[in-house]
């Protein structure tokens, strides 16, 4: 069942969501996505209007450069339940889904991509689960990768090895950022002072009650992929500076060897100096040398890592700034055509 267009929210009201008259936000986080949204389209709404609750759909705009702004303004037009939040440039994926769950006025929020790689279908599962059984967080399990590329499949299974090790056994393996929160779970996370946020580390840290719905990761219905090499990367370091000092006692670690190896080294060139070969040696100071030099980069760059966090949380830096949110005039800060 589709409801009423709801009236532009004064912001007094938008600042309230502890009494949501809306069941279920969908935050879809999107950039430079023209190419999927049609199809976006044609398979979420029908899926949610089949539903007989309350939703609206928040589409975050993350500051995508082709014509996603325009078509979302055209789909807007006649389906009212889209609501656009439009950041100011790209922010980055994580960050999208953090303005979506600080806009989504929701009992429930779920959230999806825009490329339909998680089914839209699945939304209605997931809310009848939580509602069922009376669980905060209902995670979408990837039942298989057959559809990503080799590369990903490696990359990804390194990651969630090393996640779980590092943050613990509650994060579920190929869960990504397809899941169901209450509004409990999203009051939680929204009260996290962290920075640089990775969701799918942090609400199966929260220690919600959860439950999962199996799917079938599609392929990328249109367009690239929004992840390149280098996002991924940020992603995995992310993960791992947000959850763990471990890199900084490697640090310490690294120390202790090298001390060691030192040690060894001091033997050897006692051992020649007695022997009264003094000059040869300089091929062994200069490995010491390089080894060191090298050791000690590698920890004076991960003290940057966390000291340049400590940095960031401290400058308390929104981490995305709303130009545009069609609900929510009092939000909008970019002058509109
Ligand atoms: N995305 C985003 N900002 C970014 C990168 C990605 O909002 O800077 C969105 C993207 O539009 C998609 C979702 O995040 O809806 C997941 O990205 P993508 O499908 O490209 O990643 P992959 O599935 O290849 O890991
Ligand atoms: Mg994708």
């Amino acid at each position: 069942m589709s409801t009423e267009p709801s009236e532009p929210s004064e912001p007094s009201e938008f600042s309230e969501p502890s009494e949501p008259s809306t069941t279920l936000s969908v935050v879809v986080p999107m950039y430079n996505e023209e190419d999927a949204l049609p199809a976006l389209v044609g398979r979420l709404r029908p899926a949610l209007d089949a539903m007989a609750v309350r939703y609206e759909v928040v589409a975050v705009d993350d500051g995508s450069k082709d014509r996603t702004a325009e078509l979302l303004t055209e789909f807007q037009a006649k389906w009212p339940e889209l609501r656009i939040v439009r950041l100011r440039g790209n922010s980055g994926h994580q960050a999208a889904l953090t303005a979506g769950l600080h806009s989504a006025l929701g009992a429930y929020v779920a959230s999806i991509d825009a490329d339909l790689q998680d089914p839209p279908e699945k939304i209605p599962e997931m809310l009848d689960l939580a509602r069922a059984d009376g669980l905060d967080i209902v995670y979408g399990v990837r039942a298989d990768r057959s559809t990503d590329t080799g590369f990903k499949r490696h990359t990804a299974g390194a990651y969630y090895w090393l996640v779980r090790r590092l943050v613990g056994k509650q994060v579920p393996a190929q869960a990504g950022d397809f899941r169901l929160l209450s509004r409990a779970a999203v009051e939680a996370v929204k009260a996290m002072p962290d920075q640089h946020q990775v969701y799918r580390l942090l609400v199966p840290w929260l220690g919600f009650p959860s439950g999962q719905v199996s799917y079938q990761r599609e392929e990328r219905v249109a367009g690239e992929t929004k992840y390149p090499l280098s996002k991924m990367l940020r992603l995995g370091v992310d993960s791992i500076i947000n959850f763990s000092a471990a890199p900084l006692r490697l640090a310490t670690w690294l120390g202790v060897a090298s001390f060691f190896g030192c040690l060894l080294m001091v033997g050897a060139t006692l051992a020649i100096y007695l022997k009264g070969q003094t000059v040869p040696g300089w091929t062994s100071l200069f490995i010491v040398m390089l080894f060191l030099g090298g050791v000690q980069l590698i920890c004076v760059g991960l003290l940057g890592e966390y000291i340049g966090r400590i940095y960031t949380a401290v400058q308390r830096r929104p981490t995305f700034f709303v130009g545009y949110d069609s609900h929510a005039p009092a939000r909008n800060t970019e002058r509109q055509a």
